[in-house]
């Protein structure tokens, strides 16, 4: 929660440091009594007053502010180039903090293919606090139609969004929202703060599950939300503490191990991540594959603008031939990709997203953003991408010819 994190000895301002120095260094202090590079795990949930009022150091009680929670707070808000984070017990519990600080009778506008948690909060728990949302499919076409003048206060974007990878202009509704006075928020969890930072582009507030890329080892459950405005960290702070949906010191630790093998690990998905998806478009076996980080990418212009070296991310979802149960099948035969949900961690996934992440969006309007049948979405992690590459080449042959043999087309 403290504004831009010092550095030891006076050296050069953290601002001016890349992305990877930052990832190691950032909010890592060396421990002022013992010496000790890595932070202790800080479990006490109190801390002794000298006097009444007079705390030993900074701290009084581990809800409002916790050493390892500030600790990982400063690294992110450096990664995001933000001048503060707040940390979360879940991605869900920073989404819900965002629009529990809003007034009732406030107005949302939010992109159509938003995390399904963030879907269900927006419609089924917003909604019970007089927040109501407004979905687009096409949010650059007409947020501003959607705009309600007084009493529309966010925009929510997610870009990519999930499992299609379509991407949003962020500079672009960010003109449109500041016209207005509006916020805009921007869910970056699908890329991670080393791929793209939002605020650079406009956003007013990142958000990210840290469950995922973030903290990369598929052992964490945490959200953080970065931002500048001095406003908006004294109404959210607050929240924080009063709501008190925090992570414990223990995840913060753990998440701020992972933060700092970042740039490695999303360097390592992105290169990964491309191989499969130029082999699977090469592939008489798939129909189409959605990654933004090749040119047949719709929005690879976007990409190219808003992404660290026009980078993919590690994430891709693509048709296979065969229906859903060749999508099912593919899951079934790989060997390396794991057939489970989630996203962003080491190990490489895979799922089908009509029957299991998305499977609670009525057929008519999955299929209206892209999300078919045969369609499989993929994380892919840091294996060896020949590896993956031919995990993934074996799993799609034999999918596609089971279900041929099926309908007696062999
Ligand atoms: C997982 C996820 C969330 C929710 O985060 P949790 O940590 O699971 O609560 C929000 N947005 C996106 C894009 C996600 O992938």
């Amino acid at each position: 929660m403290v504004a831009l994190p010092t550095t030891q000895n006076g050296a050069s301002t953290p601002q001016d440091r890349r992305f990877g120095t930052l990832a190691v260094h950032a909010g890592a202090p060396h421990d002022p009594t013992t010496g000790a590079v890595i932070a202790p795990i800080s479990l006490s949930t109190t801390f002794a007053q000298t006097s009444v009022g007079n705390p030993v150091g900074l701290y009084e009680y581990t809800r409002s502010s916790n050493p390892n929670r500030d600790n990982f707070e400063q690294a992110i808000a450096a990664l995001e180039h933000a001048k503060y984070a707040l940390a979360f017990s879940s991605g869900s519990a920073t989404t819900a903090v965002i629009l529990q600080s809003l007034a009732a009778g406030s107005h949302v506008v939010s992109v159509s293919d938003v995390y399904g948690g963030t879907h269900r909060y927006f419609t089924k728990v917003a909604s019970a606090h007089g927040v109501q949302v407004t979905f687009s499919p096409c949010i650059e076409l007409d947020v501003e139609e959607l705009i309600r003048p007084n009493e529309t206060k966010l925009v929510w974007i997610e870009t990519p969004s999930n499992p299609t990878l379509g991407l949003v202009d962020i500079e672009k509704i960010a003109a449109v929202a500041h016209k207005y006075g509006i916020l805009v928020v921007v869910d970056n969890t699908f890329l991670s703060p080393y791929v793209q930072n939002p605020l650079d582009h406009g956003a007013d507030i990142v958000v990210h599950s840290v469950t995922k890329y973030i903290n990369g080892h598929s052992d964490v459950l945490m959200g953080v939300a970065a931002f500048n405005s001095d406003s908006l960290q004294e109404r959210l702070s607050f929240l924080q503490n009063a709501i008190g949906a925090v992570p414990s010191p223990f995840d913060c630790w753990l998440a701020h191990r992972g933060l700092k093998t970042l740039h490695l690990r999303a360097r390592e998905a992105t290169t990964n991540a491309t191989a499969v998806a130029k082999a699977l478009e090469a592939s008489p076996n798939v129909i189409a594959v959605n990654y933004p980080g090749i040119d047949s990418h719709p929005n690879r212009a976007i990409a190219v603008k808003q992404h660290r070296n026009g980078m993919g991310g590690g994430m891709l979802s693509f048709r296979i031939k065969g229906g859903q149960e060749a999508a099912h099948l593919f899951c079934k035969y790989t060997k390396i990709f794991t057939l489970a949900e989630s996203l962003g961690g080491v190990e490489s996934l895979c799922e089908v997203p009509s029957s299991m992440t998305h499977a609670g969006i009525p057929k008519d309007q999955r299929e209206a953003a892209g999300v078919f049948d045969d369609l499989v979405r993929m994380s892919c992690g840091v294996e060896d991408s020949e590896d993956l590459l031919a995990d993934a080449l074996q799993a799609l042959e034999k999918a596609v010819a089971a279900t041929k043999v099926e309908n007696g087309s062999a």
